[in-house]
């Protein structure tokens, strides 16, 4: 994977010495020796990741950090700023500004290949979801990509997994302010815990007595329940090949011990925000998948859907030599419905004559709505008369109990009429088979509705 990585840096030896580094590894590197450039740079989508040195003249890293997070076109960009000495204070300014990480010059090249590496991967992840909610705007759910840079990350449910007393305590008493708090001594236990899914994130601590914290993280990565709950290690200064190996299999973040209670409450925010991110992009992607395919008045499928998915089906039956039918429903008179109860009611009887359908239909069967009161149901490996049987039996529920409309404080009586059509094997696609179903369909509103037909032999 070649990434643009973006060095920004007011001193020209300082970019050059990051972008011979970079270059070797194969990364293609951008440098801006401003914070206004830099933004330019990142508003343009010319670059995967960004290292921000702190002080610059004018605008300074953490400004510049700041407004690229509140930026919904930006937000998404990882942010790893560059401090002169390791001052605790700048590491906080920078947290809070939103930057996901920090490197400490001079720069140790295991430290900035390994965290650049695993910022890009994650970033792959969320462009893949951000350019599918991008797509969900068209659906006029609101702006997504805003939404979910608005996060605050607070309020999230923790799950800490230490077995030291004293540590426990502290660790939850400094996340507590923010968080809901929960503690599992055991990694047994926290496995289980994790593993109902209703915790954002888990930090853990790698000296667990007898235990291999590592293994805890790396069951969690991997367990469908928690593998997109961020994960995080605490370990002792003397572990950093182990933070490096959890690091490389996809653990989020870590935090050396002694633990610093402001860097520890804001890493937890920054990754409860980055994963609450997601979620809500993911959600819109959903949304928008799912508004793609129902029809918004009845929540049958629509014709996109039916005609996507019914050549797949059909072209599988006929590889197969399996049957498939159609049923093609029309409401009677449905627009004396209309014209005697109004529109509103008549959407109502639509609504309900849906639901009906869906009673007496299999989870395998696509219904969907396929013009103003018609609607296609698809039986895969029904054979003719099966087909005709269930059909009958619809037709027969609809004339038997009338529907409630208007809060129920009225009846209307319905009848369907039905045709039924089957594939046959020199069939070219659906098309024929719903031909001869609107056919069927046809005979039997001419020949008195409230009836089913069968395509003629
Ligand atoms: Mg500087």
């Amino acid at each position: 994977m070649s990434a643009k990585v973006l060095i920004v840096d007011d001193l020209f030896p300082n970019v050059k010495l990051l972008e011979t580094k970079l270059s070797l590894e194969y990364f293609d590197v951008l440098a801006a020796m401003n914070g206004p450039d830099a933004i330019a740079i990142c508003e343009k989508g010319l670059c995967d990741l960004v290292l921000l040195d702190v002080m610059m003249p004018g605008m300074d890293g953490f400004e510049v950090c700041r407004r690229l997070k509140s930026n919904p076109n930006t937000a998404h960009l990882p942010v790893v700023m560059v401090t002169a000495l390791d001052q605790p204070a700048d590491r906080l300014r920078g947290l809070d500004a939103g930057a996901d990480d920090f490197l400490t010059k001079p720069i140790d090249d295991t430290a900035l290949f390994t965290r650049v590496r695993s910022l890009v991967r994650l970033k792959a992840v969320t462009d893949e979801l951000r350019n599918r909610a991008l797509a969900s705007r068209e659906f006029g759910m609101g702006d997504p990509l805003a939404l979910a840079a608005a996060e605050t990350g607070q309020n999230a449910s923790i799950l800490l997994v230490e077995d030291r007393k004293s540590s426990a305590e502290r660790l939850s008493a400094a996340l507590g302010q923010h968080h809901k708090v929960t503690v599992a001594a055991d990694p047994h236990d926290a496995l289980v815990l994790a593993a109902e899914g209703t915790f954002e994130l888990a930090l853990v601590s790698l000296d667990l007595q007898g235990f291999d914290g590592l293994r805890l993280c790396s069951q969690l990565r991997s367990l469908d329940r928690t593998r997109n709950m961020p994960v995080m290690m605490i370990a002792e200064e003397h572990d950093r090949a182990r933070v490096i190996r959890g690091l490389e299999f996809g653990v989020h973040d870590y935090l050396m011990r002694p633990v610093d209670r402001n860097e520890l409450v804001a890493r937890v925010r920054t990754q409860v925000r980055r994963s609450r991110f997601s979620e809500t992009l993911r959600g819109a992607v959903q949304a928008s998948m799912e508004m793609a395919v129902t029809d918004g008045l009845t929540g049958l499928h629509n014709r996109r859907y039916l005609d996507s998915h019914l050549s797949v089906l059909f072209c599988d039956a006929a590889l197969r030599h399996r049957p498939v039918s159609a049923l093609m429903l029309d409401i009677d008179r449905f627009k004396s419905i209309n014209d005697t109860y109004g529109h509103e009611a008549g959407d109502e009887v639509l609504r309900a004559f849906a639901g009906r359908i869906r009673l007496h239909t299999r989870g395998i069967d696509i219904v969907a709505r396929y013009g103003g009161e018609e609607v296609v149901i698809i039986l895969p490996d029904a054979e003719p008369d099966a087909a005709h049987v269930i059909a009958e039996r619809i037709r027969e529920r609809i004339e038997a109990v009338p529907f409630l409309i208007q809060r129920e404080t009225r009846e209307v009586r319905v009848t369907v009429s039905i045709g039924v059509a089957c594939r046959h094997a020199d069939d070219q696609g659906p098309a024929d088979m719903l031909k001869r179903a609107d056919l069927a369909l046809y005979r039997a509103k001419s020949s008195g509705r409230n009836r089913v037909e069968a395509e003629a032999a």
